[in-house]
């Protein structure tokens, strides 16, 4: 804090025209202390995005004094960033390229509404020197760099001379623009293999392919071309040599358009699945001060080769084994991993963009930035993570982000408990960031925020982060871009081994014992004042049982594991009422221990548990689907899963109809292939009655920045194939069948 206001008070005496100065000195509103002419200075800004990095523009917008419009598709009518802004357009329906890639509608927006600038966030518009242009022609301030810089860095082989004749070291490689077959044979050869072949104007990892040797060559080569014309419209290719073990780190650095630029430190984001970041951190660990300052000058000198304003990321591939760092790409925009700097440089830098776009000058010098601590982000996700990292969708019944109780946590979140994961936009539900004065400090942070952090209702990937912030290796920063695939043994659960499965089963057992007395608790209060029992109880069940009359209750709760179809996820206990008021709970017929627990209902979802002596509280959520009631249990550092069939305690007739339609919907007759993700259908590569062989490529799904191959499970002759190019699936709904004939 004192380094903040040391900046604020070096600000004040040089006079800059700073919107800072008219904050402190009171005058928000009218803008009188500003010494440039008002009506340059950006009152109203409209933020050209969605989800979490919308509202975070819009909060730095507001501490400013700056009033904010949202644009918004109609699938996001009732969305936080919508409620988070001063006024909202609608821009169009769900699918991004009718709406928030729609230049034409949010310039529109602008003008309508009396923006004078906007704001493009990341993704979507950001790196489109077009529709930098368009504000600028429409008199619309953009908030990032000039669009000749967006251009010069938006194709990967240009900015590699750029950055080549600006003296910044390169992976060794072809960027040429000679894109004859033999003549990239040759340029390999050159390079040496193994070699990783790029589209040149490519982005969140699409269309890379790594070549190991000459012969592979020609087939990925004219792969990655398609690949890179039907994503990006362009098919030139770049080659570099394929450094096997690297890491991502990459500088933050930021001009004024006064010709000052200085770097923000660096991040390290290593730990990567399909090329994209999930944990972050900065600054970088196990680097030295002289290596720090080298990329730093270098990261400089690429952004002063391009004229460079705003903020903007250079990306650094540093090759383990020499040691040495190459410019990879440079990243015309706000970062996603932006707010690990600001932890460490104790700056906002939005409010950077927006003074710069105003024309003023960063409010310090290269000297003078600060670095304290250390910052780590962990994005969660929506996906699906035994599944390969797909993406998932559904409606978040339970969300519960661990409290921002300090500054030392940030939860930036763009959801709110209710709220739909759609196909339509990047499944990210928030980015959980978090300071500590050493690494070691903030990784402890990092492990307990993300076991507070609860989410119920779709799959995420927190088990999995998890995971990655307590391996020993990532404790020590031993960290590469490999790191997923290189430690998969420890990071994934093996379905096929079941020693695996009994220990994880033997460690789930204890929390599902709290959920069957946390169940009977409450069934045990609805029945005690059941003149109110609708609305009291989440877990009322019809007809109420008498738990209190000494009977052995059972109850049966499925775990919701990683490992598929084993038959020892079903957890059965006997729950007896016992004069004192606890419960005992015994697990299956022979368990004569039991287990002594006493429950009290603190809220709707907390309870506070005595078990063996050990008072914890529990978090339990609730939701319906598919047929089942799903409950989640969070346990101090532990989150599991169960479910049981709804209407588990009516009688078996009812229970047999109920049950009857979900399961006939659910089981397929045999051959029969469901999307494995909800998607967009963007190839139908066979038609019905063709014949395929198992493995060959039959439909071509995709959800923001992923593509998923559908394949046939076994060889055959299609049918029922009815989907088209453009339509959208939901998760699981039936794409094909095969049979055998
Ligand atoms: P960063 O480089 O800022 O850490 P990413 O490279 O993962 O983050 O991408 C930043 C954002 O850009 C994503 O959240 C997404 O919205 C958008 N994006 C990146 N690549 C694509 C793509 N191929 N298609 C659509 N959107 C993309
Ligand atoms: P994108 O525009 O898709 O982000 P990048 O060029 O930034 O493409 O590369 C994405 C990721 O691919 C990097 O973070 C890194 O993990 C990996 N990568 C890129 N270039 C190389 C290389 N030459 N050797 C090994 N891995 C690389
Ligand atoms: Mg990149």
């Amino acid at each position: 804090m004192s380094t903040m206001a040391s900046t604020l008070r070096r600000n004040l005496r040089r006079e800059r025209s700073f919107l800072l100065v008219r904050f402190i000195s009171g005058s928000v509103s009218s803008g009188g202390a500003a010494t440039e002419p008002r009506k340059q200075c950006i009152d109203k800004v409209l933020v050209a995005n969605r989800g979490e990095i919308a509202c975070r523009i819009m909060r730095t917008a507001k501490r400013l004094g700056i009033r904010t419009v949202a644009v918004y598709s109609d699938a996001d009518r009732d969305s936080l960033h919508v409620k988070s802004a001063d006024e909202a357009v609608r821009i169009g329906p769900p699918p991004a390229r009718l709406s928030y890639l729609s230049g034409a509608s949010i310039v529109e927006a602008a003008v309508r509404t009396g923006a004078q600038a906007i704001h493009p966030g990341y993704g979507f518009l950001s790196e489109s020197g077009d529709f930098a242009q368009l504000c600028e022609d429409s008199e619309l301030k953009f908030i990032g760099p000039p669009a000749s810089a967006i251009r010069d860095m938006g194709d990967k082989s240009a900015s590699k001379r750029i950055m080549g004749a600006a003296g910044v070291p390169l992976v060794p490689g072809y960027h040429g623009s000679e894109q004859d077959i033999d003549h990239m044979r040759m340029e390999a050869g050159k390079i040496g293999y193994p070699i990783l072949i790029k589209p040149t104007h490519g982005g969140g990892g699409k269309g890379m392919r790594i070549v190991e040797n000459e012969k592979d060559f020609v087939d990925s080569f004219l792969g990655a071309q398609r690949e890179a014309a039907a994503s990006f419209g362009v098919d030139t290719i770049l080659l570099e040599k394929y450094i096997t073990r690297p890491r991502h780190i990459e500088v933050q650095i930021f001009g004024d358009k006064h010709g000052n630029i200085l770097h923000l430190y660096e991040r390290d984001c290593s730990v990567q699945r399909r090329h994209q970041k999930i944990i972050e951190e900065a600054p970088a660990p196990n680097v030295t001060e002289e290596f720090r300052a080298e990329l730093g000058q270098a990261a400089v000198a690429a952004a002063r080769a391009v004229g460079y304003y705003s903020a903007g990321t250079v990306e650094f591939i540093v090759d383990t084994v020499s040691g040495q760092f190459y410019f990879m790409e440079m990243n015309t925009r706000l970062q996603v991993e932006h707010p690990v700097t600001e932890m460490i440089v104790g700056q906002d830098l939005v409010e950077w963009q927006i003074r710069v776009a105003n024309g003023e000058c960063l409010p310090i010098s290269q000297s003078e930035v600060p670095m304290s601590g250390h910052a780590f982000e962990a994005r969660i996700y929506a996906e699906n993570v035994p599944k390969g990292f797909l993406p998932a969708t559904g409606v978040l019944s339970h969300y519960h982000p661990v409290a921002a109780s300090s500054s030392a946590v940030r939860v930036e979140t763009g959801v709110e408990q209710g709220d739909t994961v759609s196909m339509h936009y990047d499944p990210m539900i928030a980015k959980l960031v978090v300071w500590g004065e050493n690494r070691a400090a903030a990784l402890v942070k990092l492990k307990d925020c993300l076991s507070n952090f609860q989410v119920a209702g779709v799959p995420t990937n927190i088990s999995f982060l998890q995971k990655l912030a307590n391996h020993k290796e990532f404790e020590v920063g031993n960290v590469e871009t490999h790191f997923i695939e290189h430690h998969k043994n420890d990071l994934f659960v093996d379905p096929n081994n079941p020693d695996a499965a009994k220990v994880a089963y033997e460690a789930v057992k204890h929390s599902a014992a709290l959920v069957a007395a946390c169940i009977c608790a409450s069934e045990h209060l609805v029945w005690k004042e059941s003149s109110h029992r609708s609305s009291l109880s989440i877990w009322y069940s019809d007809p109420p049982f008498r738990v209190h009359h000494n009977v052995r209750h059972t109850i049966e709760l499925e775990w919701d594991n990683e490992y598929d179809g084993s038959s020892s996820n079903l957890l059965s206990f006997g729950v007896i009422y016992q004069p004192d008021g606890s419960y005992l709970i015994e697990l299956g017929d022979n368990d004569s221990s039991g287990l002594r627990v006493r429950v009290t209902r603190v809220s709707k979802c907390d309870f506070r548990i005595e078990a063996a002596g050990v008072v914890t509280d529990v978090t339990l959520a609730e939701y319906s689907k598919d047929g089942y009631k799903h409950i989640h249990i969070w346990n101090g550092l532990e989150h599991y899963q169960f479910r049981q069939k709804v209407g588990m305690e009516v009688s078996e007739e009812e229970e047999s109809v109920q049950h009857r339609s979900s399961f006939e919907t659910a089981s397929h007759p045999p051959g029969t292939v469901v999307a494995p993700m909800a998607g967009l259908v963007v190839k139908v590569l066979v038609e019905n009655q063709d014949k395929v062989e198992q493995g060959q490529r039959v439909i071509v799904l995709e959800a923001m920045k992923m593509e998923h191959v559908v394949k046939a499970p076994s060889s055959g002759y299609i049918h029922g194939l009815g989907v088209k190019v453009g339509q959208q699936v939901s998760d699981g709904s039936v794409l094909f069948q095969i049979k055998d004939k």
